[in-house]
């Protein structure tokens, strides 16, 4: 088996692994090789695939509505930035909008929320019942007295075609990928110097960088690093309501229910509240169908006439990479393992975090500082120091 030196191995080419190659191989400044080791070329059990391609303004933390506002950006020019020999990517932005719903009981947070994210410029109005019933009049808005809307770049893409789009890109930049997995990591004191893949080959490398979603914790521990990011499943439901709602938001109910427009359809989910949240071994994907019976459906029947009958028509579960600590991103390298980068526990909004996330390593790896978008925030080693980085809106 032969063994390859890299300037740069990534473990895991999803959307934040290819992400992160293509901003690198995109660089003037960058002239390293590479490589990026995907365990599954065809993504089948990764999170972006599974994901609701959601996209959105409506953060809580400044730092967060900065991404966003990037990942607007990199999203109008996608078709430029992601060309390959004349083709130009398209992950079909629907631009709809988040309508987070709030009872009595919420309003003094969605004001407070709602201040800070007028104060970083995010395209976001508060609606009164009032407003709502006019702009959305198919909603039953019994007990709920704000609406928070996002009126601009916040829908949903095709999660899958922006991933691919990433890779092709990457590869085209010279980027290798390797259909392999990365079990264990060489460490020397404060530096690791090589991946070992499954395959039996070894790759040296300069820089590791861990970007393997909800087993990142497992990438982690290979170099002996704590990560407290874990896999939560979260099952999806695809269900027919012989009818389309025109423009229709992804809607967030108060009780954590979700579900916007998919095609012809409808797709919905919820986030399970601890307790009911336990940890999962990473290749459960079995659907939790009581769920739906439970949890969702009466809230939808509830909150939207229209879904009082309907029919299932598809069904999968996919992983959050939950961070355990405070459900934010950890990006940038380990504080004592120098040169392992993290770019994990995205708690559910990975996806759409992916643009700048690619840009912040390509500049941490590069320069060693962000040039761009100030991410400190998100350093590894306020998970030792026990600071909490907050994100309220975690859907
Ligand atoms: C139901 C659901 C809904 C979601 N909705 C949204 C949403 O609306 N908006 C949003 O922004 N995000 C959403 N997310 C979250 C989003 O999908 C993730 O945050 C994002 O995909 C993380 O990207 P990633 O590349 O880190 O992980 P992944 O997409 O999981 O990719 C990680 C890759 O690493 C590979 N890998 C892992 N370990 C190894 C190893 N040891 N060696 C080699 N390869 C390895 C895996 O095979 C995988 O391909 C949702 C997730 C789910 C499950």
């Amino acid at each position: 088996m032969t063994n390859q030196t890299f300037d740069v191995v990534i473990v895991g080419g999803g959307v934040i692994g290819s992400a992160i190659a293509y901003f690198l191989s995109a660089r003037a400044d960058f002239s390293g090789r590479i490589a990026v080791v995907e365990r599954d070329q065809t993504y089948e059990f990764a999170s972006a695939p599974r994901s609701l391609g959601g996209v959105r303004q409506q953060f809580t933390t400044p730092e967060n509505i900065k991404i966003s506002q990037f990942t607007a950006d990199f999203l109008a020019g996608v078709g430029d930035f992601l060309e390959v020999d004349g083709d130009r990517p398209d992950v079909g932005f629907k631009k709809q909008g988040y309508l987070f719903l709030g009872t009595p009981e919420m309003e003094t947070a969605m004001h407070r929320i709602h201040e800070i994210q007028k104060r970083e410029g995010a395209p976001v109005t508060l609606l009164d019942p009032a407003a709502m019933s006019e702009k959305f009049p198919y909603l039953n808005l019994d007990g709920i007295s704000l609406g928070s809307y996002g009126t601009a770049n916040e829908g949903w893409i095709d999660p899958f075609a922006l991933l691919q789009a990433f890779r092709r890109k990457a590869r085209m930049l010279g980027v290798t990928y390797f259909d392999d997995e990365v079990v264990g990591l060489d460490r020397d004191g404060g530096k690791v110097t090589a991946a070992h893949l499954k395959s039996g080959e070894t790759l040296a490398a300069g820089v590791i960088v861990n970007a393997a979603g909800y087993r990142s914790g497992k990438v982690a521990a290979m170099a002996g690093a704590d990560l407290p990011v874990r896999p939560r499943k979260r099952s999806v439901f695809v269900v027919d309501i012989r009818e389309q709602i025109p423009n229709h938001p992804l809607l967030i109910d108060p009780s954590g229910v979700y579900w916007r427009p998919e095609g012809q359809y409808f797709i919905c989910g919820t986030s399970p509240k601890e307790p009911d949240d336990p940890e999962v071994a990473d290749d459960d994907f079995d659907v939790d169908h009581e769920w739906f019976e439970e949890e969702i459906w009466p809230v939808m029947a509830e909150r939207c006439p229209k879904f009082e009958a309907l029919k299932v028509v598809n069904s999968w579960a996919g992983m959050y990479d939950m961070n355990l600590f405070d459900h934010n991103a950890v990006i940038g390298p380990h504080p004592e393992i120098t040169n392992l980068y993290f770019a994990n526990g995205f708690s559910g909004h990975g996806l759409q975090q992916s643009p700048a996330v690619g840009r912040a390593l390509s500049e941490l790896i590069t320069v060693g500082k962000f040039e761009t978008l100030d991410l400190t925030a998100f350093r590894f080693d306020r998970i030792a120091a026990g600071e909490k980085f907050l994100e309220e809106a975690v859907v």
